[in-house]
């Protein structure tokens, strides 16, 4: 698309999440000191959050240490639509692991749907909780056979799919596959009713709290910035796992995506959609406001093309192209990780690990796969019976499935290891920023994150990320750097805003001059 066309002032909308105006604040304290728990679980989004909720409610003592505040991340800019119909993804997943394997990963997401309309009914939550038909439609003939090959593979397994040419979205499209009695919900109104009741009893939710580290053993032990906590089980929850004994760094790549809340003028649709193909689209009701729609779509690797604020305008245009807008409420961006082979990692995180345990690589479809990951952890960790669910097994490698992606992805991360840059960026005295303006910088032979702010004053960090090395680049629709190798991003006074990194970018200080 032409950006040339796009409207020069700032895209439309608040920019901040739907989800947070609209649902309480949490003030949980920090960790204070050094406790006992039967299981630590580290993040707070809805994989840690419905790990730790199944696990108080079975009897154990459960601590949720959350860096941040819980349901701050993923799960707090999330679109929230609740279904197993994953884009198109059945058919691939027989190819590549067998049907027997495809059935679980069918099963569980289905069974995700059904817990937390189960969840929602018996614990009475106010989350504007509603069923709907989700559909993943072509708007070409030409992959219309892709369409037809789902709804088959999807049927094959179990799951409620249906060919369709007719639905309720107000632009043309060709079909679709539909799944039936799928839902959407308010994800933190949901889940902070969850976590109100872990933090009720002897189980606790430590708000302010990094992780740095986690031991196994007997007991595991988890560091943090606040004190140590012991426990017989550890579930890492963080997004990206903060504990990379098995190399996810290699085997994820961090996607990128951008969402509107728009007001329509007309009614608007029902049901859930979402176009796979390229450009990406997806749109879903509000869960509380009648004439909401939230619209996403733009998505990138983090760290790479072009300006994301762009890519705000685009998405804006895309949605008054194909809706009747009456305005644009908010806009926000976020993102997940992709596995290599599409398919989550839950399970033990590493062979060599006894008791600890990771739930990632949810892949754009958390709300089913990160309950489905709560369910599985729990069951594996109070030793109850469960379906199987080996598809998650976070030791899998499939050569065949995998390679070409994995490739690609580390080849794609390598170009960005800061040794390869040195030299070629502009020197810190050649610095010419006007308010708002950012750029990476050579000081005394290291790279230096520079960014000047509306009031003119410059904030300075290394521009070398401290998870792996590679260079940070800026990204202006968010004011922040972003690490284009694994998905770290942080403020411009370089606080640690997404994972994998745990530690902010370091201080530098600017050479005397004019400007610093
Ligand atoms: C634009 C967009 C739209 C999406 N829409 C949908 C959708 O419609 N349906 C769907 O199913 N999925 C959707 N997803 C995916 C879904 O939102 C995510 O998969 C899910 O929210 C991830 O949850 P999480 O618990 O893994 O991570 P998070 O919600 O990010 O939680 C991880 C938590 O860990 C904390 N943490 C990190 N590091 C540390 C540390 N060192 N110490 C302590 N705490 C730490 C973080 O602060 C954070 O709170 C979407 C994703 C995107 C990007």
């Amino acid at each position: 698309m032409d950006d040339s066309l796009s409207p020069p002032d700032a895209p439309e909308g608040r920019h901040e999440s739907v989800w947070f105006p609209t649902s309480d604040r949490t003030d949980y304290g920090p960790l204070d000191g050094d406790r006992t728990f039967d299981t630590a679980v580290v993040g707070g989004g809805i994989a840690g959050i419905t790990t730790a909720a199944k696990l108080d409610e079975a009897g154990q003592t459960v601590a949720v240490l959350e860096r941040d505040r819980i349901l701050g991340g993923t799960t707090g800019h999330t679109t929230a639509k609740v279904t197993s119909l994953h884009g198109l993804v059945y058919d691939t997943l027989i190819d590549n692991f067998g049907a027997e394997k495809a059935r679980q990963y069918a099963a569980a997401n289905q069974a995700a749907v059904d817990d937390i309309a189960a969840t929602v009914d018996r614990r009475d939550i106010d989350c504007g909780f509603g069923r709907a038909p989700a559909y993943t439609y072509a708007k070409t003939d030409a992959e219309r056979a892709e369409i037809r090959a789902e709804v088959n593979a999807a049927r094959r397994l179990g799951l409620p799919a249906s060919y369709v040419e007719e639905t309720d979205i107000p632009y043309e499209v060709d079909s679709a596959v539909r799944f039936d009695e799928q839902a959407y919900f308010h994800p933190r109104q949901y889940l902070l009713d969850l976590a109100s009741d872990v933090a009720a009893g002897d189980s606790a939710v430590f708000e302010e709290t990094t992780v740095d580290d986690v031991a196994d053993g007997t007991p595991c032990r988890v560091e943090t910035d606040r004190g140590t906590v012991r426990a017989d089980d550890v579930v890492v929850a963080s997004h990206f796992p903060v504990v990379d004994d098995a190399l996810y760094y290699t085997r994820m790549r961090p996607k990128r995506s951008y969402v509107v809340a728009v007001r329509l003028a007309s009614d608007p649709p029902s049901g859930l959609y979402y176009h796979a193909g390229e450009p990406y689209f997806s749109v879903r009701p509000h869960a509380t406001d009648d004439s909401l729609v939230l619209l996403g779509g733009q998505n990138h690797r983090t760290g790479h093309g072009d300006s994301t604020e762009a890519r705000y305008r685009r998405l804006e245009r895309q949605a008054r192209d194909r809706f009747d807008v009456a305005s644009i409420e908010y806009r926000w961006a976020t993102q997940d990780y992709v596995s290599v082979d599409t398919v989550p990692f839950v399970g033990k995180a590493a062979p060599q690990l006894s008791n600890v345990y990771v739930a990632t690589g949810f892949g754009g479809w958390g709300m089913t796969s990160g309950t489905a990951a709560g369910r599985a952890l729990a069951d594996e960790i109070l030793e109850r019976e469960s379906a199987h669910c080996d598809v998650f097994d976070p030791n899998r490698f499939k050569p065949v499935a995998s390679t070409s992606d994995f490739l690609s992805h580390n080849t794609e991360t390598m170009k960005h290891y800061v040794e390869d840059y040195l030299g070629s960026q502009p020197s810190l005295e050649d610095v010419d920023l006007d308010p708002g303006d950012a750029g990476v910088y050579e000081a005394d032979d290291d790279p230096v994150a520079v960014y000047r702010d509306d009031d003119g004053e410059l904030h300075a960090r290394s521009a070398v990320c401290p998870h792996k090395g590679c260079l940070v680049s800026w990204n202006d629709g968010e004011r922040s750097w972003d690490c284009p190798c694994h998905g770290s991003r942080f403020d411009v006074d370089g606080e640690v805003l997404d994972t994998p990194a745990v530690h902010g970018l370091d201080d530098v200080s600017l050479p005397d001059g004019p400007d610093s």
